[in-house]
């Protein structure tokens, strides 16, 4: 994620110097580079080794519903939902995607009756996670369509509410918005890990999203998993799979499943950096304190507040520190992205996210040298060089 602007020719210290203001610090996408560092350090406890002539069928449990999923691995989600206490696995159908991006596809695809008149409407609150309109339209799929604003969403008919919770991009805890009957809920539950929020209770929703990239930082390895109440919606989800990609990789899930082990492994026999979720916790909450910190002397920005709640993982209170920061710049600054932009720092814009330009949303999960590169240059913008936008 870190490119630099314009290549040093010189070794002089002001020239060092000049070379880190340059350096391009590319916040855009949640590239969850700082999980790196814990996996480091763990070593051989998270490593498989796969000979060649392993996992070579398409079936993983021939006989059971979601029969591409490798039973070690969903043995091991049940153990960490368990041992986290974020989620209810009992009497729920797990099916495993490639990301929880096709697991979202899955569920549109399982939810959308094949014989109606027109799309089921798909709708989010504002700020929404970026990537839902643009992965609902972009097949211009007749069972389903984006439809906005789920705070604005009137129409009447069938509807799909997504409930991010905490919210990408703004960390909000939340709950479904849209006030009438004959919705289904689907819950993305990405980022409701001790890291990012208090564990209050376990979730039990009817449909719930979860994805490595996220809880483990295994964003390449391409893992997701749903829990699902409904055996007929867990069906049609396995459908989807097996028509878009004929199941999951194996490599993939066997990995998974080690890593998972190797989370649970280090909540029960925590090292020098403590379990996973203690690693992760503590670098966020000092994140949050630098970004804070950053904003507080640049006075150009203000962030989001979170109020405290009691975590049932980690036993202690915490506000939740978001994988994102939701910036809003001062009202004079009408295009906040470009704004940063033009201080070598990449955001995503809040017109993406379906709210004002005055927005942006900025990772907070990139390496440690990255993050605080672009703490140091937030806090040093001047407001001189805001005008000129
Ligand atoms: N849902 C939300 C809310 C996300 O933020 C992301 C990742 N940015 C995803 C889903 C996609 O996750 P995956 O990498 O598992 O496809």
């Amino acid at each position: 994620a870190t490119q630099r602007a314009r290549p040093s020719m010189h070794s002089s210290s002001s020239t060092v110097d000049s070379d880190v203001r340059d350096t391009i610090i590319n916040l855009d996408h949640g590239d969850p580079t700082m999980y790196e560092r814990f996996w480091q350090q763990a070593g051989d406890k998270s490593t498989i080794v796969i000979p060649g002539w392993q996992s070579m069928s398409y079936f993983s449990d021939a006989g059971s519903l979601c029969w591409f999923l490798e039973p070690e691995f969903a043995k091991e989600i049940i153990r960490l939902h368990k041992i986290v206490g974020n989620a209810v696995t009992k009497d729920r159908y797990i099916v495993v995607g490639t990301g929880s991006t096709q697991l979202y596809q899955a569920v549109l695809y399982a939810l959308s009756p094949q014989d109606a008149v027109e799309p089921v409407s798909v709708v989010s609150a504002a700020p929404y996670y970026s990537s839902y309109p643009l992965i609902t339209d972009c097949l211009k799929s007749g069972l389903y369509k984006w439809a906005g604003d789920a705070r604005s969403f009137s129409k009447e008919g069938p509807f799909i509410e997504l409930v991010t919770s905490p919210n990408n991009p703004d960390g909000d805890v939340r709950q479904s918005v849209v006030n009438k009957s004959g919705g289904i809920l689907v819950h993305d539950l990405a980022y409701y890990w001790p890291q990012y929020t208090p564990i209050v209770s376990a979730a039990d929703h009817d449909i719930m999203l979860f994805t490595v990239s996220k809880s483990t930082g295994h964003a390449g390895m391409r893992i997701g998993w749903a829990l699902v109440k409904d055996e007929e919606v867990a069906k049609k989800m396995v459908k989807f799979v097996e028509l878009n990609t004929i199941g999951v990789s194996k490599d993939s899930q066997l990995r998974a499943a080690k890593v998972l082990q190797a989370v649970i492994n280090s909540c029960q026999y925590p090292t020098s950096l403590g379990s996973l979720f203690d690693f992760s916790a503590h670098l966020m909450e000092e994140r949050w304190r630098l970004l804070r910190a950053a904003v507080r002397q640049s006075g150009l920005f203000s962030l989001p507040e979170f109020s405290p709640g009691s975590c049932s993982f980690l036993n202690r209170s915490f506000a939740t520190q978001p994988a994102f920061a939701w910036l809003k710049c001062l009202e004079l600054m009408k295009d906040c992205e470009g704004f940063l932009r033009s201080n070598n720092i990449l955001t995503r814009s809040g017109k993406h996210f379906g709210v004002s330009p005055q927005y942006v949303r900025i990772s907070m999960l990139d390496r440690d040298e990255n993050f605080h590169i672009f703490v140091e240059r937030l806090s040093t913008i001047h407001l001189r060089h805001s005008i000129q936008v």
